[in-house]
């Protein structure tokens, strides 16, 4: 009840004495964990085996039940989800320019700037907040070699448009499945589309190794080369072959994702439960709505994205500033768009004028908390703080 005083003496959010709603702060992205026992378990192997990197039993162990879940014939498991989108840029023989969207995070543009290569930014679709393919097909220059989609959301990209773009103009594409594990686009699971799809296993995304990436891909050739990348270019000892760099995932993280792969579907279905009740309760407050998933795709539901209509009266930063007074840490994303971060608005100032649907986006989103740590009853305390805001 606190919370609700607080709220509607907005003037006096921060300094009126009540206690917030929440003592401990709900964050976003909290981790989703299996049974401790069983990595522990796991722990003890490592440590008696004496193996803790370098394509470990547990790495190989992971990366062949990673490839079954997702069906796709390569997983090559690495550090971290940003190494993983560089070498896979590298692998797929990306140069000069290359069209990702501006609504993302900003590891999929810095992965191309840090090798040199162009990030051309393309718009959004405002109601998929995926990339529109009338933008990327205006961003083709006569330097394009690429195309990186990203699944924003766990949402798929419009991959059958952008893959018919790549064949029509000879570009290379991979996706940004970053958010996407355990998703389907038209019934296939992600991971399986382009010529290969990136993972990130961060301890914050919806599947976790605390930190850790993947590349997957139906290509050996590709596959073999990013082995070869993520290991200095080793091919046995002492025999160098191929640049590379250290992208190698450590056994303790492939220990925590054999964990973890243990309860997907448990997570599936709670996050499930929790976008629903989410859903539910914003359908009656005019001028919110969370983000729908497809229903008949699979889904990992893990970004609970609520998006202030464009006409309404309600600010998307009052929301949040009463929201964190009440020490619920939701969080606006991917605002202001990779084109407004250095060094891309440096370089590029101009960028904006054709990301118009980007800078809408993001200045209307907000992601919520959800995961295995938030309770329904926690759900309906944030949506009764934000239905509390909303009246006039
Ligand atoms: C998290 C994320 C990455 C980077 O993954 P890390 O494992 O944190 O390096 C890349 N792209 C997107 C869209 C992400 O959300």
């Amino acid at each position: 009840m606190s919370a609700h005083k607080r709220i509607l003496g907005k003037s006096d959010l921060a300094i009126n004495g009540a206690a917030p709603a929440y003592k401990q702060p709900l964050h976003v992205g909290r981790p989703n964990i299996g049974p401790e026992d069983v990595f522990f378990a796991r722990a003890r192997d490592i440590m008696s085996s004496r193996w803790l990197t370098n394509n470990g039993s547990m790495v190989r162990e992971l990366e062949s039940r990673l490839a079954e879940y997702l069906g796709v014939k390569h997983c090559v498991a690495m550090c971290n989800g940003t190494i993983a989108l560089e070498i896979a840029i590298r692998a797929t023989g990306m140069t000069g320019e290359v069209i990702v969207p501006s609504y993302t995070f900003v590891a999929t543009a810095h992965a191309l700037h840090w090798q040199g290569i162009t990030p051309v930014f393309a718009d959004i679709d405002p109601d998929t907040h995926n990339l529109d393919p009338s933008s990327v097909r205006n961003a083709i220059t006569s330097r394009t070699s690429g195309i990186i989609g990203v699944h924003l959301w766990g949402r798929p990209a419009p991959v059958d448009d952008l893959q018919a773009i790549a064949d029509e103009h000879n570009l290379s594409l991979i996706f940004d499945a970053a958010h996407a594990f355990g998703c389907s686009y038209k019934g296939t699971m992600i991971g399986s589309f382009g010529q290969a799809e990136v993972l990130s296993f961060h301890a914050t995304k919806f599947y976790n190794t605390f930190e850790g990436g993947a590349i997957v891909t139906n290509s050996d050739g590709l596959a073999e080369t990013a082995r070869l990348m993520r290991n200095f270019g080793f091919a046995g000892y002492d025999n160098v072959i191929h640049p590379g760099t250290n992208g190698k995932m450590v056994e303790i993280c492939a220990a925590m994702g054999l964990t973890n792969l243990e309860v997907v579907d448990s997570v599936v279905r709670k996050n499930r439960d929790n976008h629903q009740a989410y859903a539910e309760g914003f359908a009656s407050i005019p001028g919110l709505r969370i983000l729908p998933f497809d229903g008949s795709e699979r889904n990992n539901y893990q970004y609970v994205v609520l998006e202030i209509a464009r006409e309404s009266h309600l600010s998307r930063d009052d929301i949040i500033k009463c929201l964190h007074a009440e020490n619920i840490l939701a969080r606006k994303y991917f605002w202001p768009g990779c084109h407004l971060m250095e060094p891309y608005r440096t370089l590029n100032p101009t960028a904006g004028q054709a990301l118009r649907n980007t800078e809408d986006v993001a200045s209307r989103v907000i992601v919520l908390p959800t995961g295995t740590m938030i309770s329904i009853e926690d759900i309906n305390t944030i949506v009764s703080i934000i239905r509390t805001i909303a009246e006039p």
